[in-house]
């Protein structure tokens, strides 16, 4: 039997209907480097979904790689109640200083929904120590995601993973979210003065009062779409969140570290959040392992004498790992030292560029959008009112499938295809990613096949 055989066998994998895989089986990967994966078929593939978001400093990093390194030759995990440990300490005073104004106290968890579990338990419990007991119910962007546990998803805003489960879930407040690319007030990126802010306005004036916190993707909505909205959005939340004295959670897991050409996609809006959850890009995509940081006044909330029973009883086994905290550490060392972000954002203006040139003129091009260096292009079946293609043709898996076979790997959310590379990718490689990208999609989307 080869590896895929083996593998079907016994592995369920994630996000994926199991049938698929029996005419289109899992790709083995043996070893990577940088931008690529190689695969024991002696093919390589260009990662430019840096492996679901994480990958931020490509594969095998060779500082990363030693720091890990490094780290597990004097000790793997210890129990992170009442013990600490160097690279812990350090990274969070790293971090620090690159931080909206006002946070400072890290939480560590062990993967982003957990962050955002303990991001919820962390502002209801604030409140019930604070006077407002009342204040028990969460709000959301609709198109959200979060997460998968069931607070998380609850918070999450995409049917397709969270409609089944309905039943189980927290009866979260969603706030109709902005979608530039079909503006219900006819309005362009470019003349946006976030008019739709109004749907936020009436939901607070409704159920502010009963509201902990206020969880939101800043600036771009990942797998809802990849969809970005304006700082000015942002901005308008953060003071209606301080208005209303509801936290506002910057759920920063996938806008993080320079995603969005500046650390944090909040800088752009130059706002702070009352807790921000980081994972994915916290370790360079290394290790599992998610932070909540929040601010003084948080924190003093749970502060007193363990017998007031005020304290944060929350803890995930491992939280602070000192492998991923290493990791993280480095991550940020090289930001420092290699100007990463400067550098990210002169090859953006590259990749955008050969993206608009490459694919702009094509029928089924209904949208190109840049943030960073994320670029989606969402498919439409027609230009002129932007109707989607009919979901169940299920032409961005055909895609991907076919620019697999190039040796790119894509994984477009539904029909939005998107790049959101590794940091460290360079203008020859977006030459190649792009090209066979837009081979795919011509390949899939010709009149005869979207016809079948
Ligand atoms: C990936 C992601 C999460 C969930 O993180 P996991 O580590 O997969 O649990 C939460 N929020 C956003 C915005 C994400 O992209």
């Amino acid at each position: 039997m080869n590896l895929a055989e083996r593998d079907i066998k016994h592995i369920w994998h994630p996000c994926s209907q199991m049938k698929d895989y029996e005419t289109f089986p899992p790709i083995a990967i043996e070893r990577a480097k940088g931008l690529w994966l190689y695969g024991s078929d002696g093919k390589k593939y260009a990662d430019v979904i840096s492996s679901w978001w994480c990958n931020l400093l490509g594969h095998c990093n060779d500082r990363i790689n030693s720091a890990v390194k490094k780290q597990i030759d004097l000790f793997e995990h210890v129990i992170f109640a009442n013990f600490t440990h160097e690279p812990a300490v350090e990274l969070c005073e790293r971090l620090a200083l690159k931080v909206p104004a006002g946070l400072s106290k890290f939480f560590f968890t062990d993967n982003g929904s957990s962050a955002i579990e303990a991001s919820m338990k962390m502002s209801f419990q604030y409140h019930l120590q604070t006077g407002s007991p009342q204040k028990k119910r969460f709000m959301s962007l609709s198109d959200g995601y979060h997460g998968e546990t069931l607070g998380a998803l609850a918070l999450g805003g995409v049917d397709l993973y969270s409609e089944m489960y309905k039943p189980l879930m927290l009866d979260v407040i969603h706030v109709k979210a902005p979608d530039c690319f079909r503006c219900p007030y006819g309005m362009t990126r470019e003349r946006c003065t976030a008019q739709c802010f109004e749907d936020a306005e009436r939901t607070f004036a409704e159920y502010g009062h009963e509201t902990a916190a206020f969880f939101a993707e800043p600036l771009l909505q990942g797998a809802g779409g990849m969809k970005i909205y304006p700082p000015l959005y942002l901005k308008k939340l953060r003071e209606l969140c301080t208005k209303y004295k509801v936290h506002l959670i910057a759920d920063e897991i996938a806008t993080g570290y320079g995603r969005t050409g500046v650390m944090f996609a909040c800088d752009m809006a130059g706002i702070s959040p009352d807790i921000m959850c980081l994972s994915k890009g916290l370790t360079g995509g290394y290790m599992a392992m998610a932070a909540a940081v929040t601010t003084d006044e948080i924190y003093n909330a749970f502060y007193g004498d363990y017998s007031d029973g005020c304290a944060f009883m929350h803890s995930h086994t491992y939280c602070g790992n000192p492998l991923a905290c290493a990791a993280g550490v480095e991550v940020l060392k090289i930001f420092d030292e290699e100007d990463i972000i400067e550098k990210a954002n002169k090859n953006a203006i590259y990749f955008n560029k050969i993206i608009r040139e490459k694919f702009a003129d094509y029928e089924f091009t209904g949208e190109i959008r840049n943030i960073g260096l994320i670029n989606a292009i969402e498919l439409v079946k027609d230009r002129e009112t932007k109707e989607p293609f009919d979901a169940k043709k299920r032409l961005g898996y055909r895609i991907y499938k076919e620019a697999v076979k190039m040796g790119v790997l894509l994984r477009p959310l539904g029909d939005t295809l998107y790049f959101n590379p590794p940091l460290i990718i360079e203008p020859c490689d977006m030459d190649f990613v792009t090209d066979a990208a837009l081979a795919a999609a011509k390949k899939v989307l010709t009149k005869s096949a979207i016809a079948d």
